[in-house]
């Protein structure tokens, strides 16, 4: 059996190796590394597959987010309600602008933003809100959309971790992750669905206006070479990430089904036990799987985590502290009681290993290894 890794970067590179290495070595041999040809196609590509009007490449997931807040003339004091259980980025961001965070605690089944605790956290000086669709599957747009309608705010989607996942509106119509809100926004990192081989993310609107206000913030706030109407920033996905984004794009369906059938194969190899929870997709959206995570009940997670470590099955807990706690985040609004579900999810949630190349030995053995410690 190959050693088991929660991600496996290097055997999903050597599957598409010699194109791989073809497009990085013309992108070194034109010199074209800022905003090269690469950059536009990806765009172009990742606007088709999306179907969305515009695609702004940038830095990184975290600046995407920045720039979409900065993109919607978010100022001072304006309230952006996020969840409570996600990657600090997102309420990070929020507080850099000095817009002020809203955390609100999420479903337990589906990790992702309830939307009575939404609902309760509106206040005259909402802006926005940005939901985030945790470990691959859409939070709850419709009723979100609603919401955003009803109080006249901005939504922003957080894509990082769902790219490709279709969300399916009651009507029958279905948009792609990062399509639904006023703006979307996503992050290439090297162990996300779409990953590049450094850092990199994406902006994604189909308001002509925000898309032009978007493309000058990017770029130091220039609409006309050297004319600063704005204060923006230096943000750009450089040529030879967009050239290995752009070979991999047309692997991102066939990336996200592998995920997908490497969750299938868990879930039904935990099956047998009633110890464990399983991940539960909603009815409305795909789910791509950029992690699986199992909750357990009457179960020591923290003693199961280091018995797969022991095993060397690496593991992670995702998230291991709520960002209402976090010392950076901390404010003293916040109730306890108020974030009842994401208190006991950091408790009782694990990580397995989740990628393109699981090979099913290598999940009979971690299942295995987690049944055994369950009992
Ligand atoms: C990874 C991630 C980000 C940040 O992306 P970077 O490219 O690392 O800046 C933001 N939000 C979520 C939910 C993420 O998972």
């Amino acid at each position: 059996m190959n050693k088991i890794q929660m991600v496996d970067l290097q055997s999903q590179y050597k599957k598409i190796q010699p194109e791989i290495d073809k497009a990085i070595l013309n992108v070194v041999g034109s010199a074209a590394f800022i905003n090269g040809p690469e950059v536009k196609q990806f765009q172009a590509d990742l606007e088709k597959y999306l179907d969305v009007k515009h695609v702004i490449p940038c830095a990184n997931g975290t600046d995407a987010l920045q720039i979409a807040m900065m993109g919607l003339g978010l100022e001072q004091g304006d309230e952006v309600i996020t969840a409570d259980f996600t990657f600090a980025a997102t309420v990070e961001v929020i507080a850099l602008l000095k817009l002020t965070p809203v955390l609100v605690d999420v479903d337990a089944d589906t990790f992702n933003m309830n939307i009575d605790a939404l609902k309760k956290a509106i206040t005259p000086k909402t802006k926005a809100i940005v939901p985030v669709h945790l470990f691959g599957q859409c939070a709850n747009m419709e009723a979100v959309l609603e919401v955003a309608k009803a109080h006249n705010l901005y939504v922003i989607e957080d894509t990082a971790q769902a790219i490709g996942a279709d969300y399916t509106f009651k009507n029958g119509t279905t948009k792609k992750a990062g399509t639904i809100g006023n703006v979307g926004t996503t992050s290439f990192f090297p162990s996300k669905n779409l990953g590049c081989y450094g850092d990199g993310g994406a902006i994604f609107t189909n308001d002509d206006d925000l898309a032009h206000i978007i493309r000058g913030i990017v770029n130091h706030g220039m609409y006309k070479r050297y004319y600063h109407d704005v204060v923006g920033v230096n943000s750009r996905l450089d040529s030879i990430q967009a050239a290995v984004l752009r070979l991999k794009l047309p692997h991102l369906d066939a990336y996200c089904d592998a995920r997908k059938n490497a969750a299938v194969y868990y879930n039904q190899g935990f099956s047998v036990s009633n110890k464990i929870t399983t991940p539960v997709t909603s009815n409305f959206t795909t789910h791509v799987f950029h992690q699986y995570t199992l909750r357990v009940n009457d179960v020591d997670r923290n003693a199961l985590h280091q018995h797969l470590l022991d095993n060397n099955i690496p593991n992670a807990i995702y998230y291991p502290v709520p960002l209402h706690s976090q010392k950076a985040y901390v404010d003293s609004r916040y109730k306890e009681e108020d974030f009842a579900v994401t208190n006991e999810l950091i408790e009782t949630v694990i990580s397995l290993p989740m990628h393109t190349e699981l090979e099913k030995e290598q999940q009979d053995f971690i299942i295995k290894s987690i049944l055994d410690f369950v009992k």
